[in-house]
């Protein structure tokens, strides 16, 4: 097993897209088969020594930058091993959680399916969105990386590895679980009693509702609880076509009306529940679209007046009136693209969006530039924390949809004022927007880390979540406490333990090491 432990060589292991910095770590491995894997496990858990397990490090919270022992790089754990059509026109897959995720869509695509999970950075890789239970634009439709986890491969602490399938296990009335061993023994141990917030989008702490999916609790645990070593998911049919636009308006106000519209609209047709919620059992994993054209937004996604500013940067043709944008993006047929095309202009006419001014696509390479123009504005943000040696003061709440409206306000009446730049972009469509405060320098920081403690705040009073994707990792473990009490997060540490007896995986990571 290659093993790398020169500084210069381990050096981008000890950091990921948080920018955290300190970083250290006396090693780092690249096992290839799962009996390397569990041998790392069972020497590190021996001897005590600490396993941060890395994806690709594009994660933003610092969960697999290590403060000592070993790093386990799964880089190496890169074989996509099936991709099978079923007789529905979907499909399963089979990955090792080192695959890319890019790579990983394309190989789907060519066979004519969809993994829908699409976590805006493809680099990452397919474990690395398992951890953190990733999800991005399109999970607007189509839910979170949970949706679609439909059996895992995992490496204990201890060397054991344990392969569960959905359906096949579930958390008994009273909150305790048991997952036997291939050694006869089983893991035995209590869920933690906290009720997750109702929100549509949740990737704070460990998943636990009522007679829960074990397979749940591993989905979203950010390298505490084992290593992932392969997944299997669902894949949908390749949708025909595609119709994506970055539209423009002049006024906050009738873009908020827009967006409420394209999004009740896109809710009823598909016959969900306006709220999907991560810990309720209504969770939507397919939804099934009414035939016909109508509106169906597969994603929708806001850019607020100062996002535009930064994205002029790199293109210079976003309309100077312009006060805010939405991205949007809906499947189409051969059959519906032209009427669907024509729901969208009037929607938008009917809101005084700047409909000359905006950009439509409905071919391949142009639907690539306007995702592009959407990745552009974080890969920007952290271009900015890094030149300007500032740590990412960024928010990742989501709120119920009730709670809305009242908290895009609170952020903008707390930020107008203070004389900071910010911008606040992001996942709308599922109540879900990051507020990304820009401090020029120590000083800014302070007010903005205030700031951001206000806003964790509001979130939790009006139900929500403290992180809807990027997970907690390092940065945002004093938050959960805020989120969830201390009691509770023994109780989680408490799992952890009948997971990790030894406290060796992802230290730090959740809650902090006292706790352990
Ligand atoms: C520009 C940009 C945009 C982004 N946009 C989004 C977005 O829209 N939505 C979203 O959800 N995220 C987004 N992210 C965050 C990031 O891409 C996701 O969190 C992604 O899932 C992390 O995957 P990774 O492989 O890079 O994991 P890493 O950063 O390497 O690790 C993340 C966590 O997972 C753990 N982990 C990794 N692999 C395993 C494994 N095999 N077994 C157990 N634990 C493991 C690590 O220990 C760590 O705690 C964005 C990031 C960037 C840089």
């Amino acid at each position: 097993m290659l093993t790398k432990s020169q500084p210069d060589e381990v050096q981008s292991f000890l950091a990921d897209s948080s920018h955290l910095s300190g970083g250290f770590a006396e090693r780092v491995v690249f096992p290839e088969i799962d009996e390397e894997v569990a041998e790392v496990l069972r020497d590190a858990t021996r001897n005590q020594t600490s396993v941060t397990i890395s994806g690709a490090g594009t994660g933003t919270v610092a969960g697999r930058v290590p403060f000592g022992g070993v790093v386990l790089a799964t880089d190496k754990l890169n074989r996509i091993k099936q991709i099978v059509h079923d007789d529905n026109g979907g499909g399963h897959a089979v990955a090792e959680s080192g695959v890319i995720l890019g790579d990983f869509q394309r190989a789907v695509e060519s066979e004519g399916l969809l993994y829908p999970p699409d976590p805006t950075e493809r680099s990452c890789f397919l474990g690395g969105n398992v951890a953190t239970n990733a999800s991005g634009a399109r999970t607007f439709k189509y839910g979170p990386t949970r949706n679609y986890v439909e059996r895992l491969k995992i490496a204990l602490a201890t060397g054991d590895v344990i392969d569960i399938r959905r359906g096949e296990l579930h958390a008994q009335a009273n909150g305790g679980i048991a997952i036997p061993l291939s050694s006869g023994r089983s893991i035995e141990a209590k869920l933690p009693t906290y009720r997750m917030p109702q929100v549509r989008k949740h990737a704070s702490g460990y998943y636990v509702a009522p007679g829960m999916d074990l397979l749940d609790l591993f989905i979203g645990s950010e390298g505490t609880l084992g290593v992932i070593l392969e997944v299997e998911v669902k894949l949908l049919p390749k949708p025909k076509g595609l119709l994506s636009g970055v539209v423009f308006f002049s006024s906050e106000e009738d873009l908020l009306a827009f967006v409420r519209e394209a999004r009740e609209r896109s809710l009823a047709n598909r016959g969900s529940s306006p709220t999907v919620r991560e810990g309720s059992t209504d969770r939507v994993s397919s939804p099934t679209v009414r035939k016909g054209s109508a509106i169906d937004a597969r994603a929708i996604e806001y850019f607020d007046l100062e996002s535009l500013r930064f994205l002029r940067q790199k293109y210079e043709t976003v309309p100077i009136e312009a006060t805010g944008a939405i991205f949007f993006e809906q499947e189409t047929t051969v059959s519906t693209e032209d009427s669907l095309m024509t729901e969208w202009l009037s929607l938008l006419e009917g809101h005084n969006a700047l409909v000359e001014k905006s950009w439509f696509a409905a071919n391949e390479a142009d639907q690539a530039g306007l995702r592009e123009f959407r990745h552009a504005l974080p890969v920007l943000m952290n271009e900015w924390f890094a030149r300007h040696h500032q740590k990412k003061v960024s928010t990742d709440m989501s709120v119920p949809d009730e709670a809305f409206a009242g908290m895009l306000r609170f952020y903008e009446d707390n930020l107008s004022g203070g004389n900071l730049r910010y911008t606040i972009f992001g996942h709308i469509g599922d109540n879900h927007v990051h507020v990304n405060i820009l401090p020029r320098d120590d000083d800014e920081a302070a007010r903005a880390r205030e700031i951001y403690r206000t806003f964790i705040r509001r979130a939790v009073d009006v139900g929500g979540t403290i992180s809807a994707e990027h997970g907690i990792g390092k940065l945002k473990r004093e938050y959960l406490r805020e989120l969830y009490g201390e009691e509770h997060l023994r109780e989680m540490a408490g799992l952890k333990r009948a997971f990790d007896p030894a406290g060796i995986l992802g230290r730090g990571n959740m809650f902090s090491e006292e706790f352990l």
